[in-house]
């Protein structure tokens, strides 16, 4: 990735997002963006960490996620209104930075919604290939809306997922789902409730969007020994696991701050027992010691995620030429006459 000009910063649309996931390929993508999170986990204490900045109303959140290694600074703009289907909106947009720390320019601006969608799967296939039990081949996907066949080809690609049984309370979703999954490699199979979704599956992935403390597994329905990956619980107030599933569970989490305010685990006490994934990638905490274990990733997302994902994206853009040069900073020739710069313009 070259620009032209130093004050000038690549930008990468939604379309040109979409061009370089199809040239790299979606499998391939997953699998890149994995390795680059577990990368950036195993150096978790280099990092400048927060809790992200959230900005609640009635309908949704709107979310800044800042963090630094030090050399790069990252933020993601990220919203969630899960009313918005309704009215055509996605629940879901995104669109982040990435900035040289050592002069503070910005290096790169690119959309996140496609590349948010790709990395939460990203992140969803690796924890499940440290945690899910040996020879995982089947998972249930409950909720089929935006980030679901995602989520389904990361499985595949990063787990070595062959099935997946889809339910959803809008048929529709689970239609389109079912559909968009053909020619996969996937066997997909639509079900009639999230019971016969489960039936016989390793992974069980919840993936709804509603603003509420929602009930999509019941504590009865979740026998030993599966891993669930909990993606739709990210927010206050907005959960979808009943908490006795929690108590039979051990708990894996992104950064428990976080977590702890917005995750599963909001429904518990604050000393909850939970591991750190970082800590588990690197061989400091164990992660699934026995086979009738029931382990949880209790995803929220975090910002280094976001960071790796923006990371990836500007080690591919070299050469292929899709972004646009942004005309985002102002760039006088001498850098303290930024008034004659105005002033020219004028003229
Ligand atoms: P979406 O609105 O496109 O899809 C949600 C789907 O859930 C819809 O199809 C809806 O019909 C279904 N649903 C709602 N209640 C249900 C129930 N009781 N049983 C079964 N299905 C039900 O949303 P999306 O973009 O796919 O996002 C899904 C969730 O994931 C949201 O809550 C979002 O905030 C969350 N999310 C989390 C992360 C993360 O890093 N953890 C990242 C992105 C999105």
């Amino acid at each position: 990735m070259q620009p032209s000009d130093k004050a000038l910063v690549p930008f990468v649309s939604v379309d040109h997002m979409m061009q370089l996931i199809h040239r790299i390929g979606v499998h391939e993508m997953l699998k890149g963006l994995a390795d680059y999170i577990e990368a950036d986990f195993k150096r978790w204490e280099l990092f400048d960490k927060t809790p992200r900045v959230a900005s609640h109303s009635a309908e949704g959140v709107i979310e800044l996620m800042p963090t630094s290694d030090g050399e790069v600074y990252g933020f993601k703009y990220v919203n969630g209104h899960p009313k918005n289907t309704r009215d055509g909106l996605q629940t879901v947009t995104a669109f982040g930075l990435l900035a040289d720390v050592g002069t503070g320019y910005p290096v790169l601006l690119s959309e996140m919604t496609m590349l948010t969608a790709m990395r939460t799967a990203a992140t969803s296939g690796l924890v499940a290939k440290y945690l899910a039990p040996k020879g995982a081949k089947t998972m249930a996907m409950i909720g089929n809306g935006a980030q679901s066949e995602f989520q389904s080809l990361a499985m595949q690609a990063i787990a070595g997922i062959e099935r997946v049984q889809m339910w959803d309370i809008d048929p529709a979703a689970t239609e389109k789902a079912v559909r968009n999954l053909t020619g996969s490699g996937l066997q997909v199979v639509a079900c009639a409730s999230a019971e016969e979704a489960m039936e016989g599956a390793e992974i069980i992935t919840t993936c709804t969007a509603d603003k509420a403390y929602a009930t999509i597994l019941s504590d009865n329905m979740v026998g030993p020994g599966v891993h669930i990956n909990a993606i739709g619980g990210d927010c206050p107030g907005k959960t979808e696991l009943a908490p006795g599933i929690l108590t039979r569970s051990d708990v894996f989490v992104e950064y428990p701050p976080q977590t702890r305010v917005e995750g599963e685990i909001q429904q518990m006490d604050p000393d909850f027992p939970v591991t750190e994934l970082w800590q588990v990638m690197t061989g400091q905490a164990p992660g699934r010691t026995s086979a009738s274990q029931i382990t949880l990733f209790d995803s929220v997302g975090f910002a280094i995620e976001d960071f790796s994902a923006l990371r990836y994206v500007c080690d591919q853009l070299e050469g292929t030429g899709l972004y646009h040069d942004l005309d985002l900073l102002a760039d006088p020739d001498d850098p303290r006459d930024l008034f004659g710069m105005l002033q020219r313009a004028k003229a």
